[in-house]
């Protein structure tokens, strides 16, 4: 992973704004410039990029962090920070406002002491993650196939009567005995009327015999995450329901057909928003059509209506829009996408089309 040129496109930001440095503490973000995986670190990306840990990390930093001076902070990493600050001569530092919480940024303005002026900033590292490079891709790749392979296996633990945490169970069994450190989120299996929430994680209910089930899962493979969901119908699904997995698909499809560098995250999830309402069902459309994925689950840029962030190529999104018809059901289809110069190029190797399971 190219941390130093990473580190330079910050800097570049940082200059900018005629700040001499920014104290990282979002440890995604940390992890993204040094390399770092561990749970306890600060760095200060300045000229001179300073990492700190304390000593449960000594060696594990020892051997992960790139591009910075590693200390360990025996007295707390404020302190240690702060004597860094001093000795360097910084005097406009910015502090990720979106992290830091309000007691941190207490006790830092307090051992900074007056001299060095604190600069709330918003999202910086958040905006070179967005876009990836090939290495990362590859990653995401990996992850998103990984999880793409237990989709089958996974329809063969669903049926009526079981419940939607053994299905979860299961699932999750399979993702760690493939090698996933972890599930990207909390996995969801909402079944007939459950699936009308669109957050419907795996509850003690059964799944019933007739009806929607929505999959939505993801692993984390080598820190990157994947994101993808899946409705199937558990028997033969009535025309009606025919009907709203097909639009809920059109819709998802018009969403994909938009994607180019160049257009706005609001177009995407105009497009997606637009073929729903051709089918009178815009109005169960209730949440955003998709958002970015690294790291972390959800990043920048997030695909909202009226969104004006510009795709860039690089940028990893997930499509997902859904219609949930309440106390009835739902329906949501998600796939991972690269967006590139031209279109897209579309990470999920699962089919869309309609299963009815027997
Ligand atoms: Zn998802
Ligand atoms: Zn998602």
């Amino acid at each position: 992973m190219d941390f130093r040129g990473r580190q330079k496109k910050l800097r570049a930001v940082l200059d900018e704004q005629k700040l001499d440095a920014l104290i990282v503490t979002h440890l995604p973000n940390v992890r993204y410039l040094c390399g770092f995986t561990g749970s306890a670190a600060v760095l200060l990306a300045a000229p001179r990029p300073l990492f700190f840990t304390d000593g449960r990390y000594a060696e594990q930093a020892a051997s992960q962090v790139d591009g910075a001076r590693v200390s360990i902070a025996t007295k707390g990493m404020v302190p240690a920070l702060a004597a860094a600050c001093a000795k360097a001569r910084l005097k406009r530092i910015a502090i990720e406002s979106e992290h830091l919480t309000v007691a941190q940024l207490s006790e830092l303005e307090k051992v900074l002491g007056k001299g060095i002026k604190l600069v709330r900033l918003a999202g910086a590292v958040e905006q070179l993650r967005a876009q990836k490079d090939a290495a990362e891709v590859e990653l995401l790749r990996n992850a998103v196939n990984l999880s793409s392979r237990l989709f089958r296996p996974l329809l063969k633990t669903m049926r009526g009567g079981a419940a939607e945490s053994a299905v979860a169970g299961k699932l999750e069994f399979m993702a760690r005995r493939a090698g996933a450190e972890r599930m990207s989120f909390e996995t969801i299996v909402a079944s007939g009327k459950r699936s009308a929430l669109p957050h419907g994680v795996a509850s003690s209910a059964k799944l019933p015999a007739q009806g929607f089930v929505v999959l939505d899962y993801g692993v984390v493979l080598d820190g990157y995450c994947s994101d993808m969901t899946r409705t199937v119908h558990l028997s033969k699904a009535s025309p009606e329901s025919r009907r709203l997995y097909l639009a809920v698909l059109d819709a998802q499809q018009a969403a994909i057909g938009a994607v180019r560098a160049g257009v706005t995250a609001g177009e995407i999830d105009r497009a997606a928003r637009q073929e729903l309402r051709r089918m009178k069902l815009d109005r169960f459309f209730t949440h955003s059509t998709g958002h970015g994925v690294g790291l972390e689950i959800h990043e920048f840029p997030r695909l909202a209506a009226g969104s004006d962030t510009i795709l860039q190529p690089g940028m990893v999104i997930t499509i997902e829009p859904g219609v949930y018809l309440p106390g009835k059901c739902g329906i949501r289809i998600e796939d991972m996408l690269l967006v590139t110069e031209r279109g897209y190029d579309i990470l999920t190797p699962v089919s869309k089309e309609l299963l009815e399971l027997n």
